[in-house]
Protein backbone atom coordinates (compact mmCIF):
# COMPACT_ATOMS: atom_id res chain seq x y z
CA UNK A 1 0.00 0.00 0.00
CA UNK A 2 2.43 2.56 0.50
CA UNK A 3 4.26 1.97 -2.92
CA UNK A 4 0.95 2.65 -4.48
CA UNK A 5 0.70 5.84 -2.23
CA UNK A 6 4.25 6.87 -2.72
CA UNK A 7 4.06 6.34 -6.63
CA UNK A 8 0.76 8.54 -6.55
CA UNK A 9 2.81 11.48 -4.85
CA UNK A 10 5.54 11.06 -7.35
CA UNK A 11 3.66 11.28 -9.87
CA UNK A 12 1.80 14.68 -9.20
CA UNK A 13 5.32 15.86 -8.20
CA UNK A 14 6.26 14.71 -11.99
CA UNK A 15 3.38 16.55 -13.26
CA UNK A 16 3.83 19.86 -11.28
CA UNK A 17 7.66 19.82 -12.96
CA UNK A 18 7.17 23.39 -14.30
CA UNK A 19 5.54 24.57 -11.03
CA UNK A 20 8.53 23.59 -8.78
CA UNK A 21 11.13 24.48 -11.17
CA UNK A 22 9.66 28.10 -11.52
CA UNK A 23 9.76 28.22 -7.46
CA UNK A 24 13.51 27.45 -7.88
CA UNK A 25 13.50 30.55 -10.73
CA UNK A 26 11.68 33.17 -8.96
CA UNK A 27 13.40 32.88 -5.81
CA UNK A 28 17.22 32.93 -7.79
CA UNK A 29 15.82 35.76 -9.43
CA UNK A 30 14.91 37.47 -6.36
CA UNK A 31 17.62 36.97 -4.13
CA UNK A 32 17.23 38.32 -0.43
CA UNK A 33 19.65 37.88 2.56
CA UNK A 34 18.53 36.56 5.71
CA UNK A 35 15.83 37.81 7.57
CA UNK A 36 14.69 39.69 4.59
CA UNK A 37 13.19 36.79 2.46
CA UNK A 38 9.93 38.50 2.00
CA UNK A 39 9.58 37.81 -1.48
CA UNK A 40 9.90 34.33 -0.94
CA UNK A 41 8.24 33.69 1.89
CA UNK A 42 5.06 35.46 0.33
CA UNK A 43 5.39 32.78 -2.45
CA UNK A 44 6.01 29.81 -0.65
CA UNK A 45 2.93 30.63 1.66
CA UNK A 46 0.76 31.42 -1.04
CA UNK A 47 1.14 28.39 -3.11
CA UNK A 48 0.92 26.01 0.22
CA UNK A 49 -2.12 27.76 1.14
CA UNK A 50 -3.34 26.92 -2.48
CA UNK A 51 -2.67 23.09 -1.69
CA UNK A 52 -4.28 22.94 1.13
CA UNK A 53 -2.04 23.87 3.59
CA UNK A 54 -3.01 26.14 6.81
CA UNK A 55 -0.46 28.81 6.94
CA UNK A 56 0.43 30.72 9.96
CA UNK A 57 2.79 33.68 9.39
CA UNK A 58 4.10 35.25 11.39
CA UNK A 59 5.22 33.11 13.03
CA UNK A 60 7.84 32.43 15.80
CA UNK A 61 9.56 35.80 16.43
CA UNK A 62 10.93 35.97 13.06
CA UNK A 63 9.06 38.17 10.22
CA UNK A 64 10.24 35.89 7.41
CA UNK A 65 9.75 32.46 8.83
CA UNK A 66 6.26 30.59 8.67
CA UNK A 67 4.82 27.38 9.16
CA UNK A 68 2.29 25.18 6.86
CA UNK A 69 0.30 22.15 8.16
CA UNK A 70 -1.46 19.55 5.84
CA UNK A 71 -3.74 17.81 7.96
CA UNK A 72 -4.28 13.81 6.76
CA UNK A 73 -7.12 11.89 6.56
CA UNK A 74 -6.47 10.50 10.90
CA UNK A 75 -4.85 11.21 13.85
CA UNK A 76 -1.07 10.44 13.73
CA UNK A 77 2.45 11.40 13.74
CA UNK A 78 3.44 14.75 12.66
CA UNK A 79 6.89 15.16 9.84
CA UNK A 80 8.60 18.20 9.22
CA UNK A 81 9.79 19.63 5.95
CA UNK A 82 12.18 22.57 6.23
CA UNK A 83 13.16 25.05 3.33
CA UNK A 84 15.97 27.79 3.32
CA UNK A 85 15.24 30.62 1.06
CA UNK A 86 17.87 32.95 1.74
CA UNK A 87 20.76 34.22 -0.64
CA UNK A 88 24.65 34.92 0.34
CA UNK A 89 25.45 38.90 -0.01
CA UNK A 90 27.02 39.94 -2.92
CA UNK A 91 26.75 36.30 -4.80
CA UNK A 92 23.39 35.89 -5.18
CA UNK A 93 21.74 32.07 -4.61
CA UNK A 94 25.39 30.36 -4.79
CA UNK A 95 24.63 27.98 -2.13
CA UNK A 96 21.23 26.60 -4.02
CA UNK A 97 18.74 27.20 -1.21
CA UNK A 98 16.55 28.43 -4.62
CA UNK A 99 16.61 24.85 -4.67
CA UNK A 100 16.00 23.66 -1.40
CA UNK A 101 12.75 25.83 -1.12
CA UNK A 102 11.50 24.38 -4.64
CA UNK A 103 12.48 20.97 -3.61
CA UNK A 104 10.41 21.18 0.02
CA UNK A 105 7.79 23.01 -1.21
CA UNK A 106 7.56 20.45 -4.45
CA UNK A 107 7.28 17.60 -1.84
CA UNK A 108 4.50 19.10 -0.05
CA UNK A 109 2.21 19.20 -3.34
CA UNK A 110 3.47 15.63 -3.36
CA UNK A 111 1.89 14.81 0.07
CA UNK A 112 -0.78 16.97 -0.84
CA UNK A 113 -2.30 14.96 -3.41
CA UNK A 114 -2.05 11.49 -1.29
CA UNK A 115 -3.87 13.41 2.16
CA UNK A 116 -6.64 11.40 1.80
CA UNK A 117 -4.36 8.34 2.46
CA UNK A 118 -2.02 10.11 4.85
CA UNK A 119 -2.78 9.72 8.66
CA UNK A 120 -0.97 12.66 10.91
CA UNK A 121 0.48 15.89 9.40
CA UNK A 122 2.97 17.17 7.49
CA UNK A 123 4.10 20.82 8.19
CA UNK A 124 6.70 23.04 6.20
CA UNK A 125 8.75 24.93 8.28
CA UNK A 126 10.03 28.05 6.55
CA UNK A 127 13.76 28.71 8.22
CA UNK A 128 14.71 32.06 7.09
CA UNK A 129 19.31 33.24 7.47
CA UNK A 130 20.89 30.07 7.36
CA UNK A 131 23.73 31.77 6.11
CA UNK A 132 23.87 34.64 8.98
CA UNK A 133 21.96 34.40 12.07
CA UNK A 134 20.45 30.42 11.86
CA UNK A 135 16.28 30.36 12.00
CA UNK A 136 16.43 27.31 13.08
CA UNK A 137 18.29 28.05 16.29
CA UNK A 138 14.43 30.49 17.04
CA UNK A 139 12.63 27.52 16.05
CA UNK A 140 14.01 25.45 18.41
CA UNK A 141 14.47 27.83 21.09
CA UNK A 142 10.91 28.75 20.86
CA UNK A 143 9.38 25.33 20.76
CA UNK A 144 7.85 25.22 17.19
CA UNK A 145 9.57 21.61 16.89
CA UNK A 146 7.47 20.29 19.78
CA UNK A 147 5.80 17.09 18.54
CA UNK A 148 7.77 17.12 15.75
CA UNK A 149 8.86 12.81 14.72
CA UNK A 150 11.20 13.60 12.41
CA UNK A 151 13.01 16.64 10.67
CA UNK A 152 13.89 16.75 6.93
CA UNK A 153 15.48 18.76 4.45
CA UNK A 154 17.82 18.36 1.59
CA UNK A 155 20.97 20.23 0.29
CA UNK A 156 22.45 20.71 -2.92
CA UNK A 157 26.48 20.09 -2.76
CA UNK A 158 28.98 18.57 -4.60
CA UNK A 159 27.72 14.60 -4.19
CA UNK A 160 25.33 12.66 -3.03
CA UNK A 161 26.00 12.25 0.93
CA UNK A 162 23.64 11.27 3.15
CA UNK A 163 25.09 10.98 6.63
CA UNK A 164 26.04 14.37 7.37
CA UNK A 165 28.46 15.72 10.77
CA UNK A 166 28.83 19.57 10.96
CA UNK A 167 30.96 21.26 13.76
CA UNK A 168 29.47 23.31 16.80
CA UNK A 169 30.34 26.87 16.22
CA UNK A 170 30.30 29.72 18.42
CA UNK A 171 30.65 33.60 16.85
CA UNK A 172 32.50 35.89 19.54
CA UNK A 173 33.11 39.09 19.82
CA UNK A 174 36.17 40.02 21.60
CA UNK A 175 36.05 44.36 22.50
CA UNK A 176 39.28 45.67 24.20
CA UNK A 177 39.78 48.81 25.47
CA UNK A 178 42.66 50.96 26.33
CA UNK A 179 43.22 54.46 27.22
CA UNK A 180 43.18 57.68 24.02
CA UNK A 181 46.49 59.42 23.94
CA UNK A 182 47.53 61.74 21.01
CA UNK A 183 50.16 59.99 18.77
CA UNK A 184 53.26 60.21 18.78
CA UNK A 185 53.41 63.12 21.75
CA UNK A 186 51.40 61.29 23.73
CA UNK A 187 52.41 57.96 23.18
CA UNK A 188 53.41 57.06 27.00
CA UNK A 189 50.19 57.87 28.35
CA UNK A 190 47.69 55.92 26.57
CA UNK A 191 47.24 52.38 26.02
CA UNK A 192 46.61 51.31 22.75
CA UNK A 193 44.07 48.96 21.56
CA UNK A 194 44.91 47.88 18.60
CA UNK A 195 48.22 46.52 19.73
CA UNK A 196 46.60 44.45 22.02
CA UNK A 197 44.52 42.83 19.81
CA UNK A 198 47.56 42.47 17.39
CA UNK A 199 49.20 40.73 19.80
CA UNK A 200 46.06 39.00 20.89
CA UNK A 201 45.62 37.23 17.20
CA UNK A 202 49.61 36.45 17.56
CA UNK A 203 48.73 34.78 20.61
CA UNK A 204 46.11 32.47 19.08
CA UNK A 205 47.69 31.75 15.84
CA UNK A 206 50.67 30.39 18.27
CA UNK A 207 48.20 28.01 19.95
CA UNK A 208 47.73 26.83 16.40
CA UNK A 209 49.93 23.59 16.71
CA UNK A 210 47.85 22.31 20.05
CA UNK A 211 44.08 22.31 18.56
CA UNK A 212 42.65 19.32 18.31
CA UNK A 213 41.82 18.17 14.37
CA UNK A 214 39.02 19.37 13.82
CA UNK A 215 39.31 22.33 15.85
CA UNK A 216 38.91 26.28 13.63
CA UNK A 217 39.38 29.40 14.74
CA UNK A 218 38.68 32.45 12.50
CA UNK A 219 39.19 35.82 12.87
CA UNK A 220 38.88 39.29 11.77
CA UNK A 221 39.20 42.48 13.32
CA UNK A 222 36.04 45.25 12.97
CA UNK A 223 37.41 48.06 15.02
CA UNK A 224 41.11 48.97 14.97
CA UNK A 225 40.82 53.36 15.55
CA UNK A 226 39.73 55.95 14.32
CA UNK A 227 42.84 57.65 13.16
CA UNK A 228 46.30 57.34 12.95
CA UNK A 229 46.66 60.38 15.82
CA UNK A 230 44.89 59.39 18.02
CA UNK A 231 45.90 56.00 19.91
CA UNK A 232 43.05 53.65 19.74
CA UNK A 233 41.00 53.31 22.78
CA UNK A 234 38.96 50.85 21.76
CA UNK A 235 39.36 47.82 18.84
CA UNK A 236 37.03 44.78 18.70
CA UNK A 237 37.93 41.47 17.06
CA UNK A 238 35.34 38.88 16.08
CA UNK A 239 35.78 35.05 15.92
CA UNK A 240 34.29 31.84 15.04
CA UNK A 241 35.59 28.79 16.81
CA UNK A 242 34.83 24.86 15.71
CA UNK A 243 35.02 22.14 16.85
CA UNK A 244 33.47 18.54 16.50
CA UNK A 245 31.52 18.82 20.17
CA UNK A 246 30.81 21.04 22.37
CA UNK A 247 33.23 19.79 25.27
CA UNK A 248 36.04 20.51 22.66
CA UNK A 249 34.72 24.07 21.50
CA UNK A 250 34.52 24.98 25.45
CA UNK A 251 38.30 24.20 25.72
CA UNK A 252 38.87 25.91 21.86
CA UNK A 253 36.66 29.24 23.60
CA UNK A 254 38.67 29.27 27.28
CA UNK A 255 42.22 29.05 25.60
CA UNK A 256 41.29 31.97 23.00
CA UNK A 257 39.53 33.51 26.57
CA UNK A 258 43.14 32.98 27.65
CA UNK A 259 44.97 34.69 24.86
CA UNK A 260 42.30 38.20 25.29
CA UNK A 261 43.45 38.26 28.33
CA UNK A 262 47.31 37.63 28.12
CA UNK A 263 47.29 40.23 25.63
CA UNK A 264 45.37 42.70 27.50
CA UNK A 265 47.34 41.85 31.34
CA UNK A 266 50.48 43.03 29.38
CA UNK A 267 49.78 46.19 28.60
CA UNK A 268 46.65 47.29 31.31
CA UNK A 269 44.05 47.36 28.85
CA UNK A 270 40.92 45.29 30.09
CA UNK A 271 38.71 43.38 27.69
CA UNK A 272 35.07 41.49 27.45
CA UNK A 273 33.77 39.31 25.31
CA UNK A 274 29.86 38.09 24.09
CA UNK A 275 28.47 36.07 21.75
CA UNK A 276 27.40 38.05 18.76
CA UNK A 277 25.52 35.25 16.41
CA UNK A 278 24.10 32.52 17.18
CA UNK A 279 26.04 29.07 18.76
CA UNK A 280 25.55 26.10 16.39
CA UNK A 281 25.06 22.31 17.79
CA UNK A 282 26.48 19.37 15.41
CA UNK A 283 24.56 17.79 13.42
CA UNK A 284 23.87 14.19 14.41
CA UNK A 285 21.94 12.67 11.42
CA UNK A 286 19.70 9.96 12.40
CA UNK A 287 20.83 6.71 10.82
CA UNK A 288 17.48 4.95 10.67
CA UNK A 289 16.08 7.72 8.96
CA UNK A 290 18.84 8.84 6.06
CA UNK A 291 18.73 4.99 5.91
CA UNK A 292 14.81 5.33 4.90
CA UNK A 293 16.41 8.40 2.35
CA UNK A 294 18.62 6.12 0.87
CA UNK A 295 15.98 3.44 -0.42
CA UNK A 296 14.21 6.04 -2.00
CA UNK A 297 16.40 7.72 -4.05
CA UNK A 298 17.90 4.15 -4.78
CA UNK A 299 14.66 3.90 -6.16
CA UNK A 300 14.49 6.97 -8.04
CA UNK A 301 17.31 5.52 -9.81
CA UNK A 302 20.17 7.48 -7.83
CA UNK A 303 23.23 4.92 -8.11
CA UNK A 304 26.50 7.03 -6.70
CA UNK A 305 26.28 7.60 -2.82
CA UNK A 306 28.99 8.91 -1.08
CA UNK A 307 30.07 7.71 2.16
CA UNK A 308 29.03 9.80 5.35
CA UNK A 309 31.07 13.41 5.67
CA UNK A 310 31.70 15.63 8.59
CA UNK A 311 31.82 19.06 6.51
CA UNK A 312 34.17 21.76 7.86
CA UNK A 313 31.53 24.02 8.82
CA UNK A 314 28.39 24.52 10.56
CA UNK A 315 24.20 23.96 10.17
CA UNK A 316 21.63 25.68 12.09
CA UNK A 317 19.88 21.67 11.28
CA UNK A 318 22.51 21.07 13.81
CA UNK A 319 20.39 22.80 16.71
CA UNK A 320 17.36 20.58 15.44
CA UNK A 321 18.97 17.32 15.23
CA UNK A 322 19.47 17.50 19.21
CA UNK A 323 15.80 18.12 19.47
CA UNK A 324 13.81 16.38 16.40
CA UNK A 325 15.27 13.58 14.57
CA UNK A 326 17.00 14.77 11.47
CA UNK A 327 18.12 14.36 8.23
CA UNK A 328 20.21 16.88 6.01
CA UNK A 329 21.56 15.43 3.13
CA UNK A 330 23.10 16.72 0.31
CA UNK A 331 22.51 15.97 -3.06
CA UNK A 332 24.61 16.59 -6.17
CA UNK A 333 23.99 19.29 -8.37
CA UNK A 334 24.81 18.31 -12.02
CA UNK A 335 27.39 15.96 -12.63
CA UNK A 336 30.31 17.87 -12.18
CA UNK A 337 32.14 18.62 -9.04
CA UNK A 338 30.88 22.42 -8.23
CA UNK A 339 31.35 23.71 -4.77
CA UNK A 340 29.06 26.23 -2.84
CA UNK A 341 29.55 29.91 -2.34
CA UNK A 342 30.82 29.99 -5.98
CA UNK A 343 29.58 31.84 -9.10
CA UNK A 344 29.52 28.34 -10.80
CA UNK A 345 27.44 26.63 -8.07
CA UNK A 346 24.81 29.60 -8.56
CA UNK A 347 25.09 29.05 -12.50
CA UNK A 348 23.81 25.57 -11.90
CA UNK A 349 21.27 26.41 -9.32
CA UNK A 350 19.59 28.23 -11.93
CA UNK A 351 20.38 25.93 -15.02
CA UNK A 352 19.08 22.59 -16.08
CA UNK A 353 20.84 20.51 -13.59
CA UNK A 354 19.03 22.55 -10.70
CA UNK A 355 15.45 21.95 -11.74
CA UNK A 356 16.31 18.04 -11.98
CA UNK A 357 17.41 17.84 -8.51
CA UNK A 358 14.51 19.61 -6.98
CA UNK A 359 12.31 17.79 -8.86
CA UNK A 360 14.41 14.78 -7.53
CA UNK A 361 15.02 15.86 -4.18
CA UNK A 362 10.85 16.88 -3.75
CA UNK A 363 9.75 12.79 -4.35
CA UNK A 364 12.63 11.71 -2.00
CA UNK A 365 11.11 14.18 0.53
CA UNK A 366 7.77 13.41 0.08
CA UNK A 367 8.56 9.84 0.45
CA UNK A 368 10.68 10.00 3.12
CA UNK A 369 8.11 11.85 4.80
CA UNK A 370 5.59 8.80 3.91
CA UNK A 371 7.63 6.85 5.38
CA UNK A 372 7.69 8.03 8.84
CA UNK A 373 3.49 8.55 8.22
CA UNK A 374 2.80 5.26 7.23
CA UNK A 375 6.06 3.06 9.09
CA UNK A 376 5.58 2.76 12.50
CA UNK A 377 8.45 0.35 12.58
CA UNK A 378 11.16 3.19 11.18
CA UNK A 379 9.38 5.67 13.76
CA UNK A 380 10.27 3.19 16.38
CA UNK A 381 13.79 3.04 15.20
CA UNK A 382 13.98 6.37 14.54
CA UNK A 383 12.77 7.25 18.16
CA UNK A 384 15.58 4.26 19.53
CA UNK A 385 18.04 5.65 18.02
CA UNK A 386 17.47 9.07 18.60
CA UNK A 387 17.29 8.43 22.53
CA UNK A 388 20.31 6.31 22.55
CA UNK A 389 22.20 9.63 21.17
CA UNK A 390 20.89 11.86 23.42
CA UNK A 391 22.23 9.33 26.34
CA UNK A 392 25.28 9.65 25.48
CA UNK A 393 26.09 13.11 25.64
ZN1 LIG B 1 23.57 26.53 2.33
Amino acid sequence: MIDRIKERAARAIRERREEITRIADEIFDHPEVGGREFFAANLLTRILTDNGYEVARPWTSLPTAFSAVLRGSAPGPRVALLAEYDALPGLGHACGHNLIAAGVVGAALGLAAVKDELPGEVVVFGTPAEESNGGKVTLVEEGALEGVQAALMFHPGDANVLEVSSLALEALEFVFKGRAAHAPSGAQEGINALEVVIQFFNLVNGLRPYLKNNVHINGIIVEGGITPNIIPERAVARFYIRAENRRQLEEAVKRVEDCARGASLAVGAAFSYHRYEFSYEPMVTNRALAGAFRENLLALGVRDLAPPRCIRGSLDMGNVSRVVPSIHPYLALGREKVIPHTEEFARAARGPEGKELAVLAAQALAWTAADVLLDAGLRSRVQAEFRAAASED
